[in-house]
């Protein structure tokens, strides 16, 4: 407990037994419940989400959806606005949109358990073998963002050549040789223009 908290909950109790002293029983529950911390602990989570801030953040998403699952298009089952991902000490409420997803029960349940078995099962790879799987999400990311050369940003779209591994994950995604990426790196100062790939990727799917 925090010494401004200690020290108010200190002179409460004060009062209380104050008030005891001249009607007693009468403070008995409040005094009980100062004694048990319950005005000072932390919101839980279920509490957290009946906050308004989340429950005004929740509508904002939902509503953004049109009230369906993003993933299967169910608009009749329950809907849960889910966190894709979680930061250490961020309040449900303080995530950015692109970080929360309207999904129906049952894929919100897959959806969870995808992404923990995803975590679990990642942990048990090599480090070059992650290096190439971080190097395939950038990618995976990057089209999401940018989705088309048009749209990109000219400072970010761009991929910096880093390890043969993670280049290997992009090369994957974009269907892109590393040889050929180790090529257009040279010309360009170590960097892979997004235009480049999204053409690559582009030529893949046109066969
Ligand atoms: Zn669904």
């Amino acid at each position: 407990m925090r010494p401004a908290l200690g020290q108010a909950r200190f002179a409460l109790l004060g009062v209380l037994g104050e008030t005891e002293r001249r009607a007693p029983g009468r403070m008995g529950v409040f005094r009980q419940a100062v004694c048990k911390d319950v005005w000072y602990r932390k919101m839980t989570y279920s509490e957290k989400l009946k906050d308004p801030r989340w429950q005004k953040k929740r509508l904002e998403i939902l509503e953004a959806a049109q009230w369906e699952c993003s993933s299967c298009g169910d608009k009749e089952t329950t809907l849960h606005v889910h966190h894709k991902r979680y930061h250490k000490g961020l309040e449900p409420w303080d995530y950015g949109n692109h970080e929360l997803e309207c999904l129906c029960e049952d894929c919100h349940r897959r959806v969870s358990e995808l992404d923990k078995s995803l975590t679990f099962d990642i942990s048990l790879l090599g480090e070059g073998d992650k290096l190439a799987l971080a190097g395939y999400v950038d990618a995976l990311l990057r089209m999401e963002v940018w989705g088309t050369p048009e749209a990109k940003n000219e400072t970010e779209a761009d991929v910096k050549f880093k390890s043969c591994e993670y280049m290997s994950g992009i090369g994957d995604y974009f269907g892109i040789s590393e040889d050929k990426l180790i090529e257009i790196a040279q010309k360009n100062e170590g960097w892979i223009p997004f235009a480049e790939l999204y053409e690559a990727r582009r030529k893949k799917y046109a066969k």
